[in-house]
């Protein structure tokens, strides 16, 4: 029986919600605990030994979902993770203070993108933005599961807003080390990750297609991105271990009937696995339309990314960029960001929640649909089936509260709550 006096346990109990699991909202109550960090596997164990919760939070039928997973983010709230300072001290200081934001728009995990740039960046910035919840405290915001090289091994046909004079060439893995680092780029002898997650290239540039499968030995995922790949070139690269392709469309060659390129792949039936891919659904970068069409290419390989860069959380102005030697200036209006003087897109401003609401209302496709794009599909990509993304027993209690608002034109999802590791970090007032 419970006795007359509870100590805390950490235990927090969510009742009248709709939990999110595969492809269904399911009328249930979920355990967490903040002593482990995970959600709770038995809950039967948990009656049967009449543990009783610290809290119980009934959410009056609003949406729980596992936290969201960015998988390609430039920086937020003013911070570009591709900013070199004087006192790498501050660029910590920084860090910190976005993620402990960043987690209040419902991103709980993220692998922070770094753009196409000189050595020494990389190798003064990297070691920062290594996966970072080892710790497992709430209190740190969202985590970085390791870092996105996108570039420099890009093709200079498609390089879109990336600095030209950064671009380069892999012959050997000691090219790809000497540009990243080699401590960034190889696992540490402690049975850590490296910082290093994942690596957007142009499989046809120099020898990378041959290198791809010395980058996936390492932990690191290959993804297919600012190329001008042929469908065969791309299907070399997937065979070679390519399981990713960066932000679908953009920056790469456009379906051709009698060549479909990168996105040819998708629809290959042969013993090759299908790729995720990023999609950016801010309303800008693409068609609604070919929204759609590449989930109905390949719905279990849709991953929803915002490619925001820091102005996001800012308000509209001009805002100065370095880029690789070069400083430029964006010029955000509303959710468009522009190089000055120019009609080139520079990433985005528009969080990963909106990308859901407007995929929904694009689409046709179901709120469980949506969300899956931004929780167990990138984990999936990422090699975190069952860690996260997901709200069953055992995955890190990493939880979004969201309400459903029929605005007339359509559905938006909105963040309530977040909670990190089992603790509530953000409540909306
Ligand atoms: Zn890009």
């Amino acid at each position: 029986m419970p006795s007359a006096v509870n100590p805390r346990n950490g235990v927090t109990k969510f009742t009248n919600c709709r939990i999110l699991r595969g492809n269904a909202l399911v009328i249930g109550d979920l355990w967490v605990s903040s002593v482990t960090g995970k959600i709770i596997r038995s809950q039967e164990a948990f009656y049967d030994e009449f543990i009783v919760p610290d809290e119980i939070v009934d959410l009056g039928g609003r949406i729980l979902s596992p936290g969201l997973i960015e998988c390609q983010l430039n920086g937020a709230f003013g911070f570009n993770f591709s900013t070199l300072m004087d006192d790498m001290s501050q660029y910590e200081q920084e860090l910190k203070t976005l993620n402990q934001k960043l987690v209040e728009t419902g991103v709980t995990s993220y692998v922070p993108t770094v753009t196409s740039q000189v050595p020494k960046l990389y190798h003064k910035v990297l070691p920062f933005l290594r996966p970072s919840g080892h710790r497992r405290a709430a209190e740190d915001g969202a985590e970085s599961l390791g870092a996105h090289v996108e570039g420099p091994f890009l093709s200079p046909g498609r390089n879109g807003v990336h600095n030209a004079n950064t671009l380069r060439q892999a012959q050997t893995f000691e090219d790809i080390e000497e540009c990243y680092g080699a401590a960034n780029v190889n696992p540490p002898n402690n049975g850590q990750p490296q910082p290093v997650r994942m690596i957007t290239a142009a499989p046809e540039q120099g020898n990378m297609t041959k290198l791809i499968p010395e980058i996936t030995s390492r932990g690191i995922i290959f993804s297919i991105g600012h190329s001008e790949a042929t469908y065969e070139e791309a299907s070399a690269a997937v065979g070679a271990g390519a399981t990713m392709i960066t932000h679908l469309f953009n920056a790469m060659n456009p379906l051709h009937h009698r060549n479909p390129g990168i996105f040819g792949v998708l629809g290959i039936a042969e013993s090759l696995p299908r790729p995720y891919f990023g999609v950016i659904a801010d309303g800008i970068h693409l068609h609604p339309t070919t929204v759609k069409i590449a989930f109905n290419a390949h719905p279990d390989g849709f991953i929803l990314v915002t490619d925001a860069m820091h102005m996001v959380g800012l308000p509209d102005g001009s805002y100065q960029w370095t880029n690789g030697d070069e400083t430029n200036r964006l010029v955000k209006k509303g959710t468009r960001l522009l190089l000055e003087g120019s009609n080139t897109l520079a990433g985005a401003t528009i969080t990963l929640i909106e990308c859901v609401s407007n995929f929904l209302n694009w689409s046709g496709a179901s709120i469980p649909e949506a969300l899956r794009a931004v929780t167990a599909t990138p984990a999936a990509m990422l090699g975190l089936e069952g860690v996260k993304g997901t709200l069953d027993g055992g995955a890190d209690a990493d939880l979004v509260v969201l309400s459903d608002e029929d605005e007339g034109s359509g559905v938006k999802l909105v963040v309530d709550e977040v909670w990190k590791f089992g603790d509530r970090v953000f409540k909306r007032s």
